[in-house]
C-alpha cells in the first residue's frame, strides 16, 4: 500500500505541504482535493520523487521511498501523469503509447499495448494519427495509457479533467473506475472539480494550505455541506 507520513514540502520560503499523512489503499480511487495552491500537485510530485520532502515518508508497502529518484519509480510501479497531456505531437498515438513502455522486459509491448487498446478504443482507431490531431480528451486517454504501459501498480493522476468539457470528464473518469474495477490498479487522483472525482472516488482527502483538512468515504465527504461549501467549491 501507498501512504505519506507526515510529509514536510518547502519550496524557498513557502511550505507547500506541511505535515501531511494520507493512505491510498489498494484497488481503490483516493481523490485529492482542494482550491489552488493546496498542495495537490506538489504531494503528486513528492511521492513520485520529483521533490524532495524536508521531513516526512513516503511508504510502498511500508519501505521509505522518500529518497528514491524519480527514474526509479517505474519499475517499483508507481506512474505519474503530471497535469497538462504532454504527448510527442509529431509521433503516432501507437509511438507514444510504446515510449511508456520502453523499460518493460522483451515482449511485454504487445500484450501492454493490447491492453492499452481494449481500454480506450478511439487510441485503437487512432494508432497511425499523430497525437497534435487528437482533440483534449483523446489526449488525456493517450497520457493515461502511455502510463499504464508500464504496467504500474499505482497510477498517480494529476486534474485529468482540466480543460475538457464534462461530458468528455464523465467518460474519462468513467474510463478509470473501470480500470480499477478490472485490474485493481490502486490510483491518486488529483482534482480541482471535486464532485466529479468524488463520484468516482472510494475515498478522499481535502488539503487546504499544505494540511489535511478531512478525510474519508467519498460520499460521506461528497454529502458533507459545510465541507463543500468551504473546500470543495459545489
Ligand atoms: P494548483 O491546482 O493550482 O496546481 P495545487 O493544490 O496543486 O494547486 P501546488 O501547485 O502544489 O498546489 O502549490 C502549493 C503551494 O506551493 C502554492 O502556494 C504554490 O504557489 C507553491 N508552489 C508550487 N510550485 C512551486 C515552485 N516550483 N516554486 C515555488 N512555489 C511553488
Amino acid at each position: 500500500m501507498l501512504a505519506v507520513d507526515d510529509l514536510v514540502t518547502r519550496y524557498g520560503a513557502v511550505t507547500a505541504l506541511d505535515g501531511i499523512s494520507l493512505e491510498a489503499p489498494e484497488g481503490q480511487v483516493t481523490a485529492v482535493l482542494g482550491a489552488n495552491g493546496a498542495g495537490k500537485t506538489t504531494l503528486l510530485r513528492t511521492i513520485s520523487g520529483l521533490v524532495r520532502p524536508q521531513q516526512g515518508r513516503v511508504l510502498l508497502d511500508g519501505t521509505d521511498l522518500s529518497r528514491t529518484p524519480p527514474e526509479k519509480m517505474t519499475s517499483l510501479g508507481i506512474a505519474h501523469v503530471p497535469e497538462g497531456r504532454g504527448v510527442i505531437a509529431e509521433l503516432s498515438v501507437a509511438e507514444n503509447l510504446r515510449l511508456g513502455g520502453l523499460h518493460r522486459r522483451a515482449g511485454a509491448e504487445a500484450v501492454d499495448l493490447d491492453r492499452v487498446f481494449a481500454l480506450f478504443p478511439v487510441l485503437k482507431e487512432r494508432r497511425t494519427a499523430t497525437a497534435h490531431v487528437l482533440s483534449g480528451g483523446e489526449r488525456q486517454m493517450l497520457v493515461i495509457g502511455r502510463a499504464l504501459m508500464a504496467a504500474p501498480r499505482i497510477l498517480l493522476l494529476d486534474e485529468p479533467s482540466l480543460g475538457l468539457a464534462p461530458r468528455v470528464v464523465a467518460q474519462i473518469l468513467a474510463l478509470l473506475r473501470n480500470l480499477v474495477e478490472s485490474e485493481g490498479l490502486t490510483v491518486l487522483l488529483v482534482e480541482q472539480n471535486a464532485a466529479s472525482a468524488l463520484s468516482i472516488a472510494d475515498r478522499g482527502v481535502v488539503l487546504n494550505l499544505g494540511s489535511v483538512v478531512a478525510s474519508g468515504a467519498a460520499e460521506r465527504l461528497a454529502a458533507d455541506e459545510k465541507l463543500r461549501h468551504a473546500y470543495l467549491g459545489f
